[in-house]
């Protein structure tokens, strides 16, 4: 029997392009796996079976015809913030279940352009808002490693479809971890890149100065494969930076001698309800075989640190609420049945299509930003927000890359936090300020620690770099994963 889902996408990429496999048979292969197992989890929201044959067709054709791009007919999932011409965008809200868009975000773009089949939209957290999938208005993703645990979000089905290999990838969007702590809670390996090194065109906007999409894989060389695709200058966002793209593939095997990791002190101790010490054990077991393979491990400060969920939660809501201000009920998306007059229109469509989530996202920012309460808050926020940036700086002058946890904890189980948002806000303490600084983060399995639910729960490690560092960060995790397996782990219900 053909096992394609054990396969990394370097593999599979391979394997068509030796003529070993067609993107036909791939497709339908991963089709047949989202059809047979995503009950169990709720990981997409929309399957698109006929255009991903069309495509996997049109790929074979290419393949066939020779000189084909290295990602052709490697079928994929994307997160359902990233507009696709002819299907839903819903971006996991109400609000938008209705929407088709009339174009493909630029990363959908890239990634067809690249020769990429897509399978279909994964669920996600309402608008990207949210650390466990729980907000979505197409109901909670549950974690292939235990079914009663979260897949972590915001980009919660794709962790969870590539977790279970109902997808080889995916991609995902990452404005305070959403890609890095999904990928952790579900073992797999993913990155978000530096702020501007991947177009926002098209990927519906949450918190604009933060949000950044990236790829969510088995390995580090499936993401550089990925990352190759996605990354890019775009004149359709001015946000996008001109600076050429590396061949993320082309380092992979640098040996590590002489790599000084800094670990920062603020996220081993830590105050706010600390770190679950089997977590850190995990972590350091790593560390020791970063050690073993010739790195020197620096322990730093990031003076700043217990700022950055606090600075977020000013900064994320009150650029939500600007954002989320086009969804009106009148140009696109939901409208309430029957409005009395403008007023009812407006206040209706929002009340009943937005969450409780992102409604209170929306009124906090509003409050930040209002005269009289701006100086105090978002502008405070803002000027902290530089200080966040400024330790970081200051770290990358003693050392090459950052290492830390990705979340204090293993995945927790739904329903856990959804009653105490300021609980849920805090397990992504150690993924935010990589965000509030701009710089490229990745998330890598790197053991499992047996939780209070008695299941087995991957561990993920945080590979933080300087601006525009992601060939080294892939370089950092390949060797690790060249040596180690944890990344070859799957799920028992999903082998
Ligand atoms: N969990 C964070 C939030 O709720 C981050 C979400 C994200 O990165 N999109 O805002």
């Amino acid at each position: 029997m053909s096992m394609y889902h054990t396969k990394s996408v370097t593999e599979l990429s391979a394997m068509l392009q030796a003529g070993e496999v067609s993107s036909v048979e791939l497709t339908q292969y991963f089709l047949q796996r989202i059809a047979s197992s995503d009950e169990k989890l709720n990981s997409f929201i929309s399957v698109c079976a006929d255009q991903a044959m069309a495509q996997a067709e049109a790929s074979d054709k290419l393949l066939a015809a020779g000189n084909a791009p290295v990602l052709t007919g490697v079928p994929i999932a994307h997160k359902d913030i990233f507009c696709t011409e002819g299907v839903k965008t819903s971006c996991a809200s109400k609000m938008l279940d209705n929407f088709i868009s009339p174009y493909d975000a630029t990363v959908v773009k890239n990634m067809r352009k690249a020769g990429i089949v897509m399978l279909g939209k994964t669920n996600m957290d309402e608008f990207a808002m949210g650390s466990s999938n729980e907000t979505s208005y197409y109901g909670a993703v549950k974690n292939p490693w235990n079914l009663e645990a979260v897949p972590g979000g915001s980009s919660g089905g794709s962790a969870a479809a590539v977790g279970a290999r109902l997808a080889p990838a995916a991609t995902g969007t990452d404005t305070g971890g959403s890609i890095r702590q999904p990928a952790a809670f579900c073992g797999i390996t993913g990155l978000k890149p530096t702020y501007g090194r991947v177009s926002r065109f098209g990927m519906i906007a949450f918190a604009s100065s933060l949000d950044q999409a990236g790829p969510m894989a088995q390995s580090a060389s499936d993401c550089a494969l990925l990352l190759n695709a996605m990354a890019g200058f775009d004149e359709k966002d001015s946000t996008s930076i001109e600076k050429e793209v590396p061949d993320y593939s082309a380092d992979l095997n640098k040996p590590l001698d002489g790599l000084r990791i800094g670990l920062p002190k603020e996220y081993f101790a830590h105050s706010e309800g600390g770190i679950d010490a089997r977590v850190e054990a995990s972590i350091q077991t790593a560390l020791e075989q970063y050690k073993a393979m010739g790195a020197e491990l620096i322990e730093i400060e990031l003076p700043n640190s217990n700022l950055s969920v606090p600075v977020y939660y000013v900064v994320a809501p009150a650029e939500c609420s600007a954002n989320l201000s086009r969804f009106d009920g009148v140009r696109y998306g939901y409208r309430c049945e029957d409005p009395e007059d403008l007023n009812d229109l407006y206040t209706r469509s929002r009340g009943e299509a937005f969450g409780t989530e992102v409604q209170r996202r929306i009124m906090v920012g509003t409050y930040a930003l209002s005269s009289g309460y701006y100086d105090a808050y978002y502008l405070k926020a803002q000027k902290l927000r530089h200080l966040i940036s400024d330790d970081f700086k200051k770290a990358y002058e003693k050392v090459d890359v950052i290492m830390a946890p990705v979340t204090p904890e293993t995945a927790f189980n739904i329903g856990e936090k959804t009653d105490d948002p300021i609980s849920m806000y805090l397990s992504d303490i150690f993924t935010i300020a990589v965000n509030l600084a701009g710089i490229p983060a990745m998330s890598i399995p790197v053991g499992f620690v047996n939780n209070d639910s008695g299941k087995n729960m991957p561990v993920g490690l945080q590979i933080m770099g300087n601006y525009f560092d992601e060939a080294k960060l892939l370089n950092v995790a390949h060797q690790y994963q060249q040596q180690t397996d944890w990344h070859r782990q799957m799920p028992e219900e999903f082998k």
